[in-house]
């Protein structure tokens, strides 16, 4: 497979030609196509594998597609750390450059107040730890009824870090028609209840 051969958005095509990629990673080649296809997707793969433009590059091309009505939040990233989060930003920032979509990076140790600001200027894409983004909800900032792709990156370490019960109070409050991306490094037995639970006959793709 080459990446031409995904029926990614021509704005997504043009920034990895501008990145340098010739051939997706095997986390690519399987993960892309159902998330196009709007399926939702288990992929067990550890970092350095590609995994970030696994679900990012997708995103971008089913975000191309919808309307936004008001810009409400459509696409939701969660990632256990500060630091992994702020990558899957700049991952973003480089995938969606030919494009209008706009995120806001929601982490911790930061003030609220330029999160506030974005997030009431609107943003299509929320990138965010779950322990910030759940703070931003309970201050009644965030509308997430209008999120139609949720992606979950390193289950495994959220779960490590006790973030189980967070995830779920996160899934509740997003609509029961979104798409979901979940990717985890291995699949525990709490990390495989909540796939049961939250995924909707996923395709499970595992490099
Ligand atoms: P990740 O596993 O998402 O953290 O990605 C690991 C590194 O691989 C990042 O620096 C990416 O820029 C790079 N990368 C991702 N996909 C590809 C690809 N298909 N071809 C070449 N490099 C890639």
């Amino acid at each position: 497979t080459k990446f031409t051969d995904l029926k990614l958005d021509s704005k997504v095509q043009k920034a990895i030609v501008d990145a340098g990629y010739d051939t997706p990673t095997p986390i690519q080649a399987g993960a892309i196509p159902p998330a196009l296809d709007g399926k939702d997707v288990l992929g067990i793969a550890q970092t350095g594998t590609g995994k970030t433009a696994s679900f990012t590059l997708p995103m971008i091309t089913l975000l191309g597609r919808g309307r936004a009505r008001a810009r409400m939040p459509r696409s939701l990233v969660l990632a256990p750390t500060r630091e992994l989060a702020a990558q899957v930003a700049e991952n973003f920032d480089v995938y969606a450059k030919y494009t209008k979509l706009t995120k806001a990076l929601l982490i911790g140790g930061v003030s609220f107040k330029e999160q506030d600001q974005l997030i009431d200027r609107g943003v299509d894409v929320l990138i965010a730890t779950p322990g910030r983004l759940l703070d931003h909800f309970e201050r009644g900032k965030l509308i997430l009824s209008d999120v139609k792709v949720m992606v979950v990156d390193e289950a495994d370490r959220m779960l490590d870090m006790g973030f189980i019960p967070d995830i779920e109070r996160i899934f509740q409050m997003t609509p029961f028609t979104r798409q979901t991306l979940f990717f985890s490094a291995t699949m525990a037995p709490e990390i495989e209840r909540i796939t049961n639970t939250f995924l909707s006959n996923p395709e499970k793709i595992e490099v």
